[in-house]
């Protein structure tokens, strides 16, 4: 059997590991929590993620490790790397922590970005206003500070309290993300283009593929995840969320990682981000990742719906995490596929009066 190791047990590692089981992949995951969600189909070595004890048993019994988050220690990937292959590798995988590394790895690459300013730059802000965002360690717009024009961004970096950048506010039509995947022969796999709604900063719903979306931004949004996957020579699932604007796509964040904006390629493409990033890392062959109709995925944040409600609607399908609700966590998803936009709209629409939405 192949063995894969996951820093990482929640949600992204649980839906991993599910995905192993049918390709005969075993894996175990270093998870810091208590009864972490991957633990129902994944080995767990309960530690900290630069346990050194964990990491050598991980380095020792794996034949691959990756992650199922980017905000694991640097140094821990850099000392599993000398020992084992580590893909994404490290260097893909900290330029994605950092904010500031991110921007100009995308601009090297020659993918637009927001205006930004690192914050020990002399900076005013920006005129349509401005985002002071924590460079590392911040997620579902947590460590953020928005700013109207002429705010002040010194005293907003501050409060922060440790180092951020600067952006200018981008007057985006809609977001937008783009997963694709690269295997060990170069081969690029990508997923259609889809439309993703945030409530209180966290994804609430995406629809795949992303309506009316016209060819030139699509292979714009192809190009954008190809210039990514090239420039770190990367193995496995990258995502990259998107801001739509009238002058064409900028690029807002990296995940060196599978990400809730794939979640709905479980049912509705041919192969899932799953069971992709597992085909992508060990080198197996990967697969299409076409989509099989339209699909729509709403998150269950901090509370769960009736259950038997949300499984009759038409195409519907549940997962839940195994996760005790709390207000803003994310508990489980559901997808549902339809053969046309129509059938998808109608049965997202039924899907939003049964789900909370938080803030
Ligand atoms: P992020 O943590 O960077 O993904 O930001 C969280 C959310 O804040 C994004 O999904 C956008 O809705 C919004 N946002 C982030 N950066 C910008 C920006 N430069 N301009 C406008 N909205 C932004």
């Amino acid at each position: 059997v192949t063995v894969v190791g996951i820093l990482g047990g929640g949600q992204l590692g649980r839906m991993l590991a599910l995905a192993g089981v049918p390709l005969g992949i075993h894996c175990i995951c270093v998870e810091p929590a208590a009864d972490p969600p991957a633990a129902v189909a994944a080995e767990v070595l309960h530690a900290p993620f630069d346990d050194r004890d964990a990491l050598a048993a991980l380095a020792r019994r794996c034949d691959v490790v990756t992650v199922e988050l980017e905000h694991v220690p640097a140094h821990a990937l850099a000392w599993l790397a000398e020992r084992v292959p580590v893909r994404p590798s490290p260097e893909a995988v900290s330029t994605a922590q950092d904010r500031l590394l991110e921007k100009r790895a995308l601009n090297a690459a020659g993918v637009d970005t927001a205006p930004y300013a690192a914050i020990d730059e002399p900076t005013s802000g920006f005129d349509e206003g401005t985002i002071v965002k924590v460079r590392t360690g911040g997620y579902d717009g947590r460590g953020q500070v928005r700013l109207p024009p002429g705010g002040d961004v010194t005293a907003a970096a501050r409060q922060l309290g440790v180092p951020s950048i600067a952006e200018g506010v981008v007057a985006f039509g809609r977001e937008l993300s783009v997963l694709a995947a690269r295997g060990l022969d170069g081969t690029i796999a990508c997923w259609p283009v889809v439309e993703n709604e945030h409530a209180a900063g966290i994804l609430a719903v995406t629809r795949a593929p992303a309506a009316g979306l016209d060819a030139v931004k699509r292979r714009q949004a192809e190009a954008i995840a190809r210039a990514w996957l090239q420039r770190f020579d990367y193995a496995g699932v990258v995502a990259v969320e998107l801001f739509d604007t009238p002058a064409g796509l900028l690029a807002n964040e990296v995940a060196p990682r599978v990400h809730n904006s794939g979640h709905w390629t479980i049912e509705g493409a041919v192969t899932s981000q799953f069971e992709q990033h597992l085909r992508a890392i060990t080198d197996l062959p990967l697969g299409d990742p076409s989509a099989i109709g339209c699909s729509a995925m709403v998150n269950l944040i901090g509370t769960l719906p009736d259950v038997d409600a949300v499984l009759a609607v038409p195409g519907a399908h549940l997962h839940l995490y195994g996760k005790a609700p709390r207000p803003g966590r994310k508990l489980g998803h559901v997808t549902v596929v339809a053969p046309d936009e129509h059938g998808r709209d109608d049965a997202l629409a039924r899907l939003r009066t049964l789900v909370p939405t938080p803030g």
